[in-house]
């Protein structure tokens, strides 16, 4: 199977330094069959299946033993970006998977806007990534697992841009479940 590999060039910050990604050709060709419907259900389903490649990501980081938090930037139903978390690898508390997607999906893109862009995340943005979400002006995020403790929405809704739309709570069980796995070594 033919892989596509999406190598970021040019000048690179430190925490993009070794990201690369990869969609394969079948994977493309699943997702830009999905027939495009109106209704709520089928709404649902490509944002599960989404959600589930964000979820991949973050398994990814809990084997390298970083907080797993995964995410996957989509456009016209392509992922075009994936990132997890990397605060340990590279000591950098910035280096939180929404960042290292917005990173990756600009550099992909040539642009420093995501319009037209939707995030999925696992977990809940914190302020931090909800306000660089804002400068990138996407369109719309989707996360699963709300941060009761750290997520933007404590501080204020107002952190992410006037115009993304936010849908909260897909697959929130699993993507709760692998941080309470997480957490539970510590203990
Ligand atoms: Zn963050």
């Amino acid at each position: 199977m033919r892989t596509k590999s999406y190598k970021l060039q040019g000048r690179m910050k430190p925490r993009t330094k070794k990201a690369e990604f990869m969609l394969s050709d079948e994977e493309h060709e699943r997702i830009t069959k999905i027939p495009v419907l109106q209704d709520n259900n089928y709404h649902m389903l490509h944002d599960e299946y989404f959600m589930r490649q964000a979820l991949q990501e973050a398994h990814t980081a809990f084997e390298k033993n970083e907080i797993p938090v995964g995410a996957v930037v989509v456009v016209n139903q392509r992922i075009i970006a994936r990132a997890h978390n990397l605060t340990e690898l590279l000591n950098d508390v910035t280096a939180h998977a929404e960042m290292q997607a917005i990173t990756a999906a600009a550099n992909i893109l040539g642009g420093k806007y995501l319009t037209d862009c939707t995030l999925y995340v696992t977990v809940e943005p914190c302020p931090m990534c909800a306000g660089a979400l804002r400068w990138a002006q996407l369109t719309r995020l989707v996360y699963g697992a709300t941060d009761e403790k750290r997520g933007y929405s404590r501080i204020s809704p107002h952190l992410l841009h006037p115009k993304t739309a936010v849908t909260p709570g897909v697959m929130a069980e699993e993507c709760a479940d692998l941080m309470r796995l997480f957490f539970a070594r510590f203990r």
